[in-house]
Formats: C-alpha cells, sequence, structure tokens
C-alpha cells in the first residue's frame, strides 16, 4: 500500500456517515449540552464553519467535526475535514435532524467541531506594558460571559481570569455569545486567594467597578501601568475582600432611574474606555 492509500485509508476510518440519533457518539455529542458530560470529557462544542476553521487555525485540538451529508464536496468543508483526520479526529457525516438534535436548534449550522477545553496557567498571564486583563468576580450569566470574552478580544485585551464560582465558559450558551472568541482570548480560573496573589506578584493596577467606586472611571490613567478591571457579581457586586483589594474603586456615572448597569454593558464601557489609547 503506497503512502498515499494509507492515508486514504486512515481517512476512510475516521469519517463515518451517520443517521440515526441513537448512535452512542451522537449521544455522547448531545451529552455535551450537561455540564457534568463536559466536565468529564473535558470536551466542548462550538457551532460553524468560521469559528471552527478560527479554532484549528488558533492550535485547538479538535476531536470530532459534524457536518451535514449535504457538504460533502463543499472544499471548505473538506478542507476542514482534512485536517481533522490529520489532527486524529473523527468526522461525521449527519443528517439535519442529528445536527438539530446535537445544536438544539430548527436551523442549525451545518458544520460544529467537539474541541479540547483549554484553561490558560494563571502563572502564565504576566501583564506589562498596557495591557488590559478582565477579573469576574462569580460571573453567574453564560450569555454575559460570552459576551465579555468577545467584547474583550474586541478592545485587544490580553486575558479574562475568572474568580470563584463562575459559569462554565464552555457551555454552549456561553461560546456562542463569544462568537469565536473564546479561541483568541486566554481564560484562567482561580479562586479569591488565588487571584489576590497572583495580582499582588503581578505589578499590575486593579481596578474594580463598583457602585460606591469614588472615582469617575474617565479620570483613571490605564496607561501608566498594566490594568486588570475587577468585575462584580450580577447580583451581589463585588465582594467586600475583593473591593478592599483594589487600587482604585471606579464608577461610571448613570442617570435615569436604573441602579446598575448589566455586567456586560459595565465591562465593555470599561474595556473601551481602557484600551481608548491604543484603539485611536
Ligand atoms: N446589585 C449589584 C451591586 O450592588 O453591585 C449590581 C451589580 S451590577 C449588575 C454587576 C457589576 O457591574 C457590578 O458589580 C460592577 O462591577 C459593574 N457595574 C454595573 N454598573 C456599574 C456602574 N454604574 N459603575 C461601576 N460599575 C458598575
Amino acid at each position: 500500500m503506497s503512502a498515499t492509500d494509507e492515508r486514504a485509508g486512515r481517512r476512510v476510518g475516521r469519517v463515518k456517515e451517520i443517521s440515526s440519533l441513537g448512535n452512542p457518539v451522537i449521544k455522547e455529542i448531545r451529552g455535551l449540552g450537561l455540564k457534568k458530560n463536559r466536565d468529564r470529557s473535558g470536551s466542548f462544542m462550538a457551532e460553524g464553519l468560521k469559528l471552527v476553521i478560527d479554532a484549528l487555525d488558533l492550535g485547538w485540538q479538535i476531536k470530532t467535526l459534524i457536518h451535514a451529508r449535504s457538504d460533502k464536496g463543499n472544499p471548505a468543508v473538506e478542507t476542514v475535514a482534512a485536517r481533522t483526520v490529520a489532527g486524529g479526529g473523527l468526522v461525521l457525516m449527519v443528517t439535519g435532524k442529528i445536527l438539530g438534535a446535537i445544536t438544539r436548534r430548527d436551523n442549525p449550522q451545518t458544520v460544529c467541531g467537539v474541541f479540547e477545553q483549554k484553561y490558560a496557567d494563571l502563572a502564565d498571564l504576566a501583564p506589562t506594558g498596557n495591557e488590559t486583563y478582565v477579573a469576574l468576580d462569580r460571573v453567574r450569566d453564560p450569555g454575559n460571559l460570552g459576551t465579555i470574552i468577545r467584547t474583550a478580544d474586541a478592545a485587544g485585551a490580553s486575558g479574562i481570569i475568572l474568580v470563584g464560582d463562575c459559569t462554565d465558559p464552555f457551555s454552549l450558551e456561553t461560546i456562542r455569545a463569544t462568537m469565536g472568541s473564546i479561541f483568541a482570548v486566554p481564560v484562567a480560573r482561580t479562586d479569591i486567594d488565588g487571584f489576590l496573589a497572583w495580582q499582588s506578584g503581578s505589578g499590575a493596577r486593579l481596578v474594580g467597578t463598583h457602585l460606591a467606586g469614588a472615582v469617575d472611571y474617565r479620570a483613571i490613567d490605564y496607561t501608566a501601568a498594566p490594568s486588570i478591571l475587577l468585575m462584580g457579581n450580577e447580583q451581589a457586586g463585588l465582594d467586600p475582600s475583593l473591593a478592599g483589594a483594589c487600587d482604585t474603586l471606579a464608577l461610571i456615572p448613570q442617570a435615569g432611574r436604573a441602579d446598575s448597569l448589566n455586567l456586560a454593558v459595565a465591562t465593555g464601557i470599561m474595556l473601551f474606555e481602557a484600551r481608548r489609547h491604543l484603539l485611536e
């Protein structure tokens, strides 16, 4: 058997056509909707051809590529399928019904990928220059977290730190809201003590946001040192021990009757102010 035949043979062995919702591999992929299954397998699912290509380009490990039968012969999908097989992954050609079931959508994307979860090691995040990081205290809402990851990417932030009991960044809802930015922005996780130990050794300025903040967020010089923008929980705001450790507590002034801003909106406002000098 020539090297080409051998490659072709392997490729055939790693490509399967599936039409039954009862197929065990499909059941396992559907199971990724539950956190306990994502934690056990260390996997998560992302939808859309562009997202899958971006993920591969950024070095994420694809375990399974799932695509509609109708995409067979589509050059872009074939290229992604070949990359998946070359990396040791599996390619599944499935029916529209199966795509609908695994994505829980009426009009599903025709391409999905199951990837290996990847957290950044906090010790590897070393703020320098005028970098900006976002730290989130017990963020609970998947849509908020996904939107913040996407916004951090757009603003050129260097990473996200999840502090305490946060929602899973690899849930389908969060991944959807990131629109692919999950693959571009390092996400680390830790507890309050771990975060404060890392921050104090990092040389970065800790800018907490708080409804009782004494400093207008526009009055802060974000260029003097790297900044960590610390955002509070949706219901409880910032934990007092975190608020007490901040170098500055910033307020976004509000008009009107709303008590506070949505967490993702407040984070977006802070990020674009902190990065303003670099975006102009
Ligand atoms: N009830 C909470 C409280 O008392 O803090 C409201 C939390 S708010 C929905 C979520 C987070 O967004 C806050 O902890 C803070 O980090 C940020 N935030 C929202 N509005 C803000 C504002 N006007 N100024 C500063 N931070 C704000």
